[in-house]
């Protein structure tokens, strides 16, 4: 399996219950959409597994691997094999395509060769290898969302988790994006999306996974 959550739930300080009893389980290489209204659940889950938060009680296994067992020099290894998308792609403005792409493998001590490899495998990806140079205010919302998944796949992730990745987007740009995570599917990413947009994944052949008031459903 590649995550599996047995009996999770997160209450959050001042005891609002996010997510009760979540169990559910991904395949390795699986894309699956989670869905469900705004205040579901879904950020709360996919920050769980990026351990941007911890479950208040149950237990989350990724790879293999028990998160509430990871020791803390380990967790940034284990972040490295995430990538994350958010709906707005938080880019630095004051920065080229090709330096906001490069971020997490400057943090990650890359050579300059391989790095520049990878961002011009990662903008091909998306799209934007011709932009490289451009900053991101000069671009349109569509491209600036297109580089934030150039910058969460540049690392080469097992495991990409997008968090309302089209929820800025007009419906043909949204598919656009969509096809994206598909195509990184097809070379063995596992893909989970959060989306509240029912329209957009009711003709793509993936697991939807539902969530209503912090269960899933
Ligand atoms: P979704 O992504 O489906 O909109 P969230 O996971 O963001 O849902 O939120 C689930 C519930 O948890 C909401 O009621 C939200 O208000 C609450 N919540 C989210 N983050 C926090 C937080 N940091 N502190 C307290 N409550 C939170």
């Amino acid at each position: 399996m590649m995550i599996t959550f047995n009996q999770v739930s997160k209450r959050y300080p001042g005891g609002y219950e996010a997510l009760g009893q979540i169990d559910f389980s991904l395949q390795k290489g699986e894309m699956a959409f989670l869905t469900g209204h705004s205040g579901a659940g879904k950020s709360t889950l996919l920050r769980l597994i990026a351990m941007l938060e911890s479950p208040s009680t149950g237990q989350i296994v990724v790879n293999g691997q028990r998160l509430d067992q990871l020791k803390p020099r380990d967790i940034a290894r284990y972040r490295s094999t995430l990538g994350i998308t958010f709906q707005s792609p938080y880019l630095l403005n004051d920065r080229t395509v090709f330096d906001n792409v490069a971020l997490p493998l400057h943090v990650q001590g890359i050579p300059p060769k391989t790095i520049q490899k990878r961002v011009h495998a990662a903008l091909d990806m998306v799209g934007l290898l011709k932009k490289e140079k451009m900053l991101p205010p000069h671009m349109s919302g569509g491209e600036q969302q297109r580089v934030g998944i150039a910058r969460a796949i540049v690392h080469k992730p097992a495991i990409v988790l997008a968090d309302e990745p089209t929820g800025n987007l007009d419906p043909a740009l949204a598919l656009d994006v969509m096809s994206l995570f598909e195509q990184l599917n097809q070379v063995g990413v596992g893909v989970l999306v959060a989306t509240h947009d029912l329209a957009l994944i009711a003709g793509m052949k993936h697991r939807i996974i539902r969530l209503k008031g912090g269960r899933v459903c």
